[in-house]
């Protein structure tokens, strides 16, 4: 297979592109790709501060990789969730992501979720009640909050996540199979800020492939965690996942093609009545982020929650 621009011998062969490329052009082709939805969704420019959130993962850390190489000012962001199970998967995970950042010269910031809160996700998933199959409902409104913080207290224009297309598919794909128009409505490439307090929010690899940016990771040598969170296994995400790549292999480009068939059927008005509901979102009293509750916002219910469990005296048997 010779590569599509200069002859030489492929690297990579893209059925869903109908597209072989050799090492040098598939390396210059996904910063050119990324630029592409940058700015097509119009997500940020030179001028804007940018926050990556990086998990020590493939995506997050190709992602924050991209950024620096297209020249944006794109800072860490890592959260330490306290997830020691697999042998340690946070402790590995962030050793990644701070190598990668020393090794390059980049700010990263780490959040330890322990320091911050006195206990692990596991651990508030426990004591919250929801059960361990919602560890990643606490680890996601978590994550969220933090990302959120971090940003308007750095004066960040906008935060960035390494969601690829695998990602947004599977995401489309199980909101639709529940028809849940509330998060169809709000899945986006970029999420505007908003009045009320939430950063602008990004996805520049939305339009990339998991196995493209795994062959850039591969052939940049990025260092990263290949194992999933433990909390990942038998998700319904992967099931999706999976499900949507069998229909790749039989039709390649389905994928891309689900994803933004769905973008243009929302520019065209698929969801204008929705959009046109407003929120009315209200400042929560103790940590001033944004909360559709009439009080306290859900992190701050949660983690009060927890930490009274944990400073509760041990009862008398
Ligand atoms: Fe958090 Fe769940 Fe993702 Fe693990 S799989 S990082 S617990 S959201
Ligand atoms: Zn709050």
């Amino acid at each position: 297979m010779k590569c599509r621009k200069c002859n030489q011998n492929a690297v990579i062969n893209m059925r869903e592109h109908k597209l072989a490329l050799c090492k040098e052009h598939f390396l210059t082709w996904i910063p050119e790709q990324t630029q592409r939805s940058i700015e097509t969704y119009q997500m940020f420019t030179v001028e804007d501060r940018i926050l990556v959130a990086v998990s020590g993962g493939k995506d997050s850390l190709a992602l924050w990789e991209i950024l620096n190489q297209l020249g944006y000012a794109a800072d860490g962001l890592y959260i330490d969730l306290g997830i020691e199970s697999d042998g340690g998967y946070s402790s590995r995970s962030r050793q990644f992501a701070q190598a990668f950042a020393n090794q390059r010269g980049l700010a990263l910031q780490t959040v330890d979720v322990r320091q911050r809160e006195g206990a692990s996700i596991q651990k508030a998933a426990q004591i919250a009640r929801r059960g361990s199959e919602k560890t990643c409902s606490v680890c996601g409104l978590t994550k969220r909050h933090i990302m959120n913080q971090t940003a308007r207290e750095g004066a960040y224009d906008v935060i960035v996540t390494g969601h690829n297309l695998d990602d947004e598919a599977a995401v489309l794909f199980g909101n639709t199979l529940n028809w849940l128009s509330g998060y169809l409505l709000r899945q986006e490439p970029v999420l505007p800020a908003t009045e009320t307090g939430f950063a602008r929010k990004a996805k520049p690899l939305c339009r990339l492939y998991e196995r493209e940016i795994a062959a850039y990771a591969f052939l940049k040598e990025i260092e990263y965690i290949h194992d999933e969170c433990p909390y990942a296994k038998g998700a319904n995400s992967i099931f999706y996942k999976e499900t949507l790549n069998s229909m790749e292999t039989a039709r390649p480009g389905i994928k891309l093609a689900f994803y933004l068939s769905f973008l243009k059927a929302k520019r065209e008005g698929m969801f204008a009545s929705r959009t046109n509901a407003a929120r009315e979102f209200h400042i929560c009293p103790t940590c001033g982020q944004p909360t559709l509750n009439m009080d306290e916002c859900a992190y701050c219910r949660l983690w009060n929650q927890v930490r009274t469990v944990i400073e509760e005296p041990p009862r008398k048997p």
